[in-house]
């Protein structure tokens, strides 16, 4: 079989890959990606889940990272508004760790670094002692705005955005070599299922490795990493919640850092996160007594109720992984990102990605395709305007129609599926008049109908790729209807099969 031709080859499915994949995409580039694990496995499903400026990196005057980062913030409310939802932090002021004056600067800065359209701006905050969930002495504070995201399912819809536009899209696909060859990126994949190696070949390749970017280098390329990475473990706890307002509460720590308390799924508080200097392998990752504590120890300090290490529904950690500046505290290592271009007497260019937040991937994306530009006749970068799949609709309005049309369906279920398809939530449930029509149930929201859609549109292989990362229904599905959903994956086929070159 001939050896499938792309433009560009990228390595990794994180949130900054699939960005890159479908910017390139947009731009008219034949584009494949390959990502070694599920599509967010990594770090892009690890994350505080926000969209935001990051009041704290003004302290450390990362200036223009917080300007980029305010200003997406109303874009992509714009691009994914299934996917990304307006939140109000509440500060409590503490004012042996900063001063109000302080804190009313940052918000200056915060409220007009960049274009705000809908998001409201800050103000100052009195806590009522008597209802607050907050301990009665603390009595005054700050609010701002920020955005709440499905981090995973972000992704998964950048590539989908990629497929439309006739990118193809591979997980459980590592690449496990890639060379210069005849003026071209020569790139072995192996099938993580069949053991299978294939090949295909590409004008342009990207490392968007997240914390593997430097092993890329080493171990896939065998080339020297132009820059080095520092890997930051931070890590989170899910608790019922421990108050009701509908906005998250970002507090103020004794050693300077601080950690936020976000209402998850309507009946949870996630709350996070620390930053550990992280030396293992990133899939090995884990929460440890001492965060635990940590976090538990802020929480406590803050609310009425105290959180006991029994309420722990469940914890999660990632590897963040930040671009090498020297900085002594894990803190204070810069959360800005820096791509590298390196080529070959003017060919086969290689862009490499350091660092990076969720928030800012659409820019980071531009700023590697623009990198690769001079390399092609491409056009210029499209994704400011460009929606997301399903995010053509107001997802709240969409929750109140499904209720209407689609009555045997509870609330919970529906606001659900509208935040985590949008429109595209008919492409599957479509036609159907009761919950039996939906097939087999696993657990109280998840059908059968569901899975299919999932296998079949949104590349989900496992259960633990369903229940954790397209849905985050793992939390509250029992071991009997996760075994039920494992048992019956098998027997579905995956999504869409490119044919690919095999090897040997
Ligand atoms: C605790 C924590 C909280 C955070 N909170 C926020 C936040 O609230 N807001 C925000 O904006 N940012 C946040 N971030 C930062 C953000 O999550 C990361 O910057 C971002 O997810 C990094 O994405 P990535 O695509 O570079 O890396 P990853 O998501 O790690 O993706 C890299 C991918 O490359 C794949 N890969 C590796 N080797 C190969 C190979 N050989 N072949 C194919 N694929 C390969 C991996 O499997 C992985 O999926 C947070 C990070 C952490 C850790």
């Amino acid at each position: 079989m001939a050896i499938h031709e792309y433009d560009l080859v990228v390595i990794g499915g994180g949130i900054n890959g699939s960005g890159i994949a479908a910017d390139a995409a947009e731009r008219g580039l034949k584009v494949a990606l390959f990502e070694a694990k599920d599509f967010a496995s990594a770090t892009s499903s690890a994350s505080s889940k926000l969209i935001h400026g990051g009041l704290r990196y003004l302290e450390q005057y990362e200036f223009r990272l917080v300007r980029e980062a305010l200003g997406e913030r109303e874009v992509l409310l714009q691009k994914a508004p299934h996917l990304i939802t307006p939140m109000r932090f509440r500060l409590p002021h503490r004012p042996h760790l900063r001063p109000a004056w302080m804190i009313r600067i940052g918000l200056f800065l915060y409220d007009h670094l960049a274009k705000r359209v809908t998001l409201p701006a800050s103000c100052g905050i009195r806590f009522d002692p008597h209802t607050s969930a907050l301990q009665s002495q603390i009595r005054k504070g700050f609010e701002y705005s920020d955005g709440w995201v499905d981090d995973s399912r972000l992704v998964v819809a950048n590539l989908m955005h990629a497929r439309e536009l006739g990118a193809d899209v591979y997980n459980y696909r590592p690449c496990v070599s890639a060379t210069r060859d005849n003026g071209q990126w020569l790139v072995t994949v192996q099938d993580e299922r069949s053991g299978e190696t294939s090949q295909v070949r590409a004008k342009a390749l990207v490392n968007a490795g997240g914390p593997w970017v430097k092993s890329i280098f080493d171990e896939q390329l065998k080339l020297k990493s132009p820059r080095g990475i520092r890997m930051i473990q931070g890590s989170h706890i899910l608790v019922p919640q421990i108050h009701k307002e509908k906005c998250a509460y970002i507090l103020q720590n004794e050693d300077g850092r601080i950690v936020f308390v976000i209402p998850y799924l309507n009946k949870y508080s996630l709350i996070g996160t620390t930053d550990l200097e992280y030396k293992g392998d990133p899939r090995q990752v884990h929460i440890s007594e001492s965060e635990i504590d940590y976090l538990c120890n802020v929480v406590n300090n803050h609310f009425k109720h105290n959180i006991r290490r029994e309420e722990i529904i469940w914890s999660y950690s990632g590897v963040r992984p930040l671009c090498e500046d020297e900085s002594d505290s894990p803190q204070a290592i810069t959360r800005d990102y820096t791509l590298e271009l390196q080529d070959e007497q003017g060919q086969t260019p290689l862009v490499s990605i350091f660092g990076g937040k969720l928030t800012t991937f659409r820019k980071l994306a531009e700023a590697a395709v623009n990198k690769l530009q001079p390399y092609f006749n491409c056009g210029d970068c499209q994704s400011e305007k460009s929606i997301l799949p399903g995010g053509n609709c107001d997802p709240e309005q969409l929750a109140t129609q499904l209720l209407n049309d689609y009555p045997f369906l509870n609330k919970t279920i529906c606001r659900r599926i509208a935040h985590a398809y949008g429109t595209n939530v008919f492409n599957w449930l479509e036609g159907a008049h009761s919950k039996e029509e939906l097939g087999q149930w696993f657990g109280e929201q998840l059908s059968q109908r569901e899975v299919d859609y999932l296998v079949s549109v949104e590349w989900a292989l496992s259960a633990d790729d369903i229940l954790w990362r397209r849905t985050k229904l793992g939390i509250i599905t029992d071991e009997s209807d996760a075994k039920a959903l494992a048992d019956y994956l098998p027997s579905m086929q995956s999504a869409d099969e490119a044919p690919m070159a095999q090897v040997g």
